[in-house]
């Protein structure tokens, strides 16, 4: 079994904001692009280019409605628009994208009978060591969160590595130091940094917008933070004519997440 560090020095993550992410996939697909190459490459692709591709993905994105009154756990997907609610209104179209949230209590690390995942005390990063790892999955069974990736070639056990191959690359510019998913998302809706830091980006972009866990209850305490989607105005004719908001008929949305991740 594998020690977690005591503390580690740096909290580093990622901050989502779901207000504002389209659901564009950008993010998974400069992902792949960047871990197809990278030190931690290459990931496994089997029959790229054929009628049923499969291969090996850190980020996903995954899209759903949710009826602002009535929660409605109907997956949409690639639709024009989303199905109206029970009470006519149109839905809330939420993309959520998922990856290994770089948790201070991983499992996934305790349970790896070979010292191959493990967490840096320097930084909060969690990571594989190829060399040591012999693909028993016992991490994958541990994780929660479904970021854990087995790469049927290769024999390895591999996930999000916070591209660690980026953000410490002196030869690249510093802006250009980042996770490959950061750089690529067109909208913002991803930061960097350490949650540590009180002037970090992702705690200033955090202030006043509740930040959420996934599944805290679990006490895996990610370090990764989603920030909910604010309260949408009502589209019916009524509430146009006086265009109020009301926040109280938003659903928990991060809690209606979790059961479907649960599932
Ligand atoms: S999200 Fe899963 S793989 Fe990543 S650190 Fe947490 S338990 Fe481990
Ligand atoms: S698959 Fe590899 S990293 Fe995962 S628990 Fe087994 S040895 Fe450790
Ligand atoms: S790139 Fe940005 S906007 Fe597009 S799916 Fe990813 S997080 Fe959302």
């Amino acid at each position: 079994m594998t020690d977690l560090p005591v503390r580690t020095e740096k909290k580093l993550g990622l901050l989502i904001d779901l207000d504002i992410c389209v659901g564009c996939h950008a993010c998974a697909v400069a992902c792949k692009e960047w871990n197809d190459g990278g030190q931690f490459g290459p990931l496994t692709d089997e029959d790229p280019y054929g009628a049923e591709p499969m291969g090996v993905w850190f980020n996903r994105v995954h899209s759903y409605t949710v009826d602002p009154a009535v929660p409605q756990e109907s997956g949409h997907c690639g639709a024009s628009s989303p199905p109206a609610g029970p009470a006519g209104r149109l839905g809330l179209s939420l993309h959520f994208p998922r990856s290994c949230l770089h948790c201070e209590q991983a499992a996934c690390v305790t349970v790896c009978p070979t010292g191959a995942s493990y967490k840096r005390a320097e930084d909060g990063i969690v990571l594989v060591d190829y060399d040591r790892c012999i693909g028993c999955k016992l991490c994958s069974w541990a994780c929660p969160y479904g970021a854990r990736e087995y790469d049927q070639a290769q024999g390895v056990m591999k996930k999000c590595t916070l591209c660690v191959d980026r953000i410490y690359n002196e030869s690249l510019p510093e802006a250009d130091r980042q996770p490959a998913c950061v750089l690529a998302c067109p909208t913002g809706a991803r930061a960097f940094g350490d949650f540590a830091d009180p002037s970090s980006v992702v705690s200033t972009r955090s202030a006043g917008r509740d930040p959420q866990a996934l599944m805290p209850e679990l006490g895996y305490e990610p370090t990764n933070r989603y920030l909910p989607p604010r309260p949408r105005r009502d589209q019916t004719p009524e509430a146009k004519a006086d265009d109020t908001l009301n926040p109280a008929e938003l659903p928990t949305v991060l809690r209606w997440l979790d059961r479907m991740l649960s599932r």
